[in-house]
C-alpha cells in the first residue's frame, strides 16, 4: 500500500535566501565594500543551509562530555566535545567568524560583516555562538586595556584564522552568590609573588574547554562590593595540559544549550594575572559585556531567521484542507506577522553592530557613544524576548512536528530561552537602561532622522506610531520617580527597543521599497509597540 510520506522543511544557501540580510547589507555598505565581502557571506549561507545544518542534525543527540579521572588515579578534568562543535570550531577560526572584526579590511564595516558571518553562522552549530562571543569579548577587552603582555600573550590566538592556533575564552562571573550582583562574589586573590593566585567557586562557567578566561575575584584586603573586586587572565591548563589548580565539579543538566559545556568550577590557587588593576573589576569586565551582548542580539535574530527559513519552506510543502500551508491566508498572515518581529530585531542589532564597529575605529561621536551605551542593554533585552516568542510560535507552525525531537526543531525553543538569560536578564537590563539614560537625546534624534524623507505612503501609520511612542517614552522618563520608575523599568526598555526597531525597518522599507518589508513595518506597528503604563 502506498503510504502518505511528508517532505521535510529544507534549507537553501542561507546567504542568497535572505531577504532581510541583503537588502540591508545594500544599503548600509559601500558598493565596494559588499563586493569584497559577498563572496565570503555565500561561501557561510552554503555551509549553514548545508554541510553544517547536516552536521547538526546528525550531532543531535551528542553532548560534551567530562572525564574527571584518569584510570590511574589523576584528575583530569576532560571535557570532549562533539562532532559538530569540532567543527565549528575549525570553521569559524578559518571564516574568521571573530577575526574579521579585527582585521579591520574594511574599517568600521568589519564589524557589520563579522556580526553577518556570525548570524549565518551560529543557527547551524548549537550555539557555538557562545564560545566566540566570550573570545572576541575577551580580545576587545584586552585590546582596551593596554596590557601588552597579556595582549601579546593571547589576541593572537583569539583572533587567528589558523585553526590549529586558534583559542576561545571563557568568561567566569556568576557565583553562587548572585549573577545580576556580581559584587557578591566570594573568589579571593591572593599576592603570590608576582602573580595572584585565585580561591573560590564559580557556578556557571560556559565553554569550559577554553583556553583562557577573564574571571573576578578580590584581591585580599579590598573592600566589599563590585569595585573591591579585580579582573583577572586565567589560562586553564599548565604547559603539561594539566588543569591549572581548577577543578570540574560537574557539567549543568540545561534546559538547552546542551552542546555548550556550561561547568562548575572550583578554584583552588589558580594562577591569575591582573588585566588592569587591583580594583573596578565590574567596570573594567564591561567590554566584553558590549560584545557578548552583541553577540547574543545577533544569535537572537539568527534563531529567529532560522525558524523562519524552515517554516516558510515547510509551509509550501505541508496540504492541509485541500491545499499547501503557503496557500492559507491566516497561516501566512500568522508567519509574516513573526517575520516582522524578526526583520525589526534584525535591524536592530545590526544597528548596535554598526555603532560598535565605529566605536572600534573610533569614529564614534561622544554622542553617539552614550547611545551605543543606552542601545547595547536595549537590544539585548529587547531581542532576546522576540526570540523566545518567534521560536515557540515557530514549533507550533510545524504542528505536531515542531513538537517532536528528531525533527531538529525543539531544540530552537530551548536555545533561545538562554537568550533572555545570560549577558543580564531584562529587568538587570532594563534597570541599566535607566542608567543610561544620558543617550536619550540622541536616540530620540536617531529615531525621528529614520523618519525624514519618509514619503512612501505605505509608511504613514507606521511613522505616526514611532512619533507618539518617542513622545510617551520622553514624557514617561522626565516623569516616574522613585519606586514607579523603577518598576516601569522594562516597559519603558521594551518600548524604546521596539520603537527603534520600528524606526530601523520604516528605514529600510522607505529605501527598499520592497512590498515585503513594506508590510513587515505596518505588521510591526500594528502589534504593539509602546508598552508603557
Ligand atoms: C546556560 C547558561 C550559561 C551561563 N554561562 C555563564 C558564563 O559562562 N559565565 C558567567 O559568568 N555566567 C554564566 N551564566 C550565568 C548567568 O549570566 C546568570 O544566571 C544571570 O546573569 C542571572 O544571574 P542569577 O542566576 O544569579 O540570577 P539572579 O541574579 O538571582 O536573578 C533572579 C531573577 O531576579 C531578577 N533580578 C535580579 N536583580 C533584580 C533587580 N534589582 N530588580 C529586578 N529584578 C531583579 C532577575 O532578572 C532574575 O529574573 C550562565 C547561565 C546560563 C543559564
Amino acid at each position: 500500500m502506498e503510504q502518505f510520506k511528508q517532505v521535510p522543511p529544507a534549507l537553501k544557501n542561507q546567504y542568497d535566501d535572505d531577504r532581510v540580510l541583503r537588502s540591508y547589507l545594500a544599503r548600509v555598505l559601500p558598493p565596494d565594500v559588499l563586493h569584497d565581502i559577498e563572496e565570503s557571506l555565500t561561501e557561510m549561507g552554503r555551509l549553514a543551509g548545508g554541510e553544517l545544518y547536516e552536521l547538526q542534525l546528525a550531532d543531535r543527540l551528542n553532548e560534551p562530555k567530562l572525564t574527571q579521572w584518569d584510570a590511574w588515579g589523576n584528575r583530569i578534568d576532560k571535557i570532549e566535545l562533539t562532532p559538530l562543535w569540532r567543527r565549528a570550531e575549525r570553521i569559524a577560526a578559518e571564516h574568521g567568524v571573530v577575526a574579521t572584526a579585527y582585521e579591520q579590511k574594511h574599517g568600521r564595516f568589519s564589524r557589520v560583516h563579522q556580526c553577518a558571518l556570525a548570524y549565518l553562522f551560529t543557527p547551524s552549530t548549537d550555539i557555538y555562538s557562545c564560545p566566540l562571543a566570550m573570545t572576541d569579548g575577551a580580545a576587545r577587552t584586552l585590546l582596551n586595556s593596554g596590557n601588552q603582555t597579556l595582549i601579546d600573550r593571547a589576541v593572537p590566538h583569539l583572533i587567528t584564522r589558523d585553526a590549529a592556533e586558534f583559542w576561545t575564552a571563557g568568561q567566569w562571573m556568576t557565583e553562587l552568590t548572585g549573577g545580576s550582583d556580581v559584587g557578591l562574589s566570594e573568589t579571593i586573590a591572593k599576592q603570590d609573588s608576582n602573580t595572584h593566585r585565585l580561591y573560590g567557586r564559580k557556578w556557571f562557567t560556559s565553554a569550559i574547554g577554553s583556553q583562557m578566561a577573564l574571571t573576578l575575584a578580590r584581591p585580599e584586603g579590598n573592600p566589599p562590593g563590585g569595585r573591591g573586586l579585580a579582573l583577572f587572565y586565567v589560562e586553564t591548563r599548565d604547559e603539561h595540559g594539566r588543569p591549572n589548580n581548577i577543578q570540574v565539579n560537574r557539567l549543568k543538566d540545561k534546559l538547552g544549550t546542551r552542546k555548550v559545556p556550561t561547568a562548575e568550577l572550583t578554584l583552588d590557587g589558580t594562577p591569575a594575572q591582573l588585566v588592569i588593576g587591583p580594583a573596578d573589576g565590574v567596570r573594567n569586565i564591561a567590554p566584553l559585556l558590549n560584545i557578548t551582548r552583541l553577540w547574543n542580539g545577533i544569535s537572537s535574530v539568527a534563531l529567529m531567521r532560522r525558524g523562519l527559513a524552515l517554516s516558510f519552506d515547510y509551509a509550501s510543502k505541508r496540504v492541509a484542507f485541500g491545499a499547501p500551508l503557503s496557500e492559507k491566508p491566516l497561516h501566512i498572515d500568522t508567519l509574516a506577522t513573526l517575520q516582522a518581529e524578526f526583520e525589526g530585531a534584525f535591524h536592530l542589532a545590526f544597528y548596535v553592530a554598526e555603532l560598535t564597529g565605529k566605536s572600534e575605529t573610533r569614529e564614534l561621536s561622544n554622542d553617539d557613544a552614550l547611545l551605543l551605551r543606552l542601545l547595547t542593554p536595549i537590544m539585548k533585552l529587547t531581542t532576546g524576548k522576540q526570540a523566545v516568542m518567534v521560536a515557540s510560535e515557530v514549533l507550533e507552525s510545524f504542528g505536531g512536528a515542531g513538537y517532536v525531537e528528531d525533527t531538529g526543531l525543539p531544540v530552537l525553543l530551548r536555545d533561545a530561552q538562554v537568550l533572555p538569560i545570560w549577558e543580564g536578564t531584562t529587568n538587570v537590563l532594563a534597570l541599566d537602561t535607566l542608567r543610561a539614560s544620558q543617550g536619550l537625546k540622541r536616540f530620540e534624534a536617531v529615531v525621528l532622522g529614520c523618519l525624514e524623507n519618509v514619503s512612501e505612503a505605505r509608511l504613514t501609520a507606521p511613522v505616526r506610531v514611532v512619533r507618539s511612542a518617542v513622545d510617551h517614552a520622553g514624557t514617561w522618563a522626565a516623569e516616574a520617580q522613585d519606586e514607579a520608575r523603577e518598576a516601569g523599568a522594562r516597559r519603558f526598555a521594551l518600548t524604546l527597543g521596539r520603537t527603534i526597531e520600528l524606526a530601523l525597518l520604516i528605514k529600510q522599507a522607505q529605501w527598499s521599497l520592497d512590498p515585503e518589508t513594506l508590510d513587515s513595518a505596518n505588521r510591526f506597528a500594528n502589534v504593539g509597540v509602546d508598552v508603557i503604563f
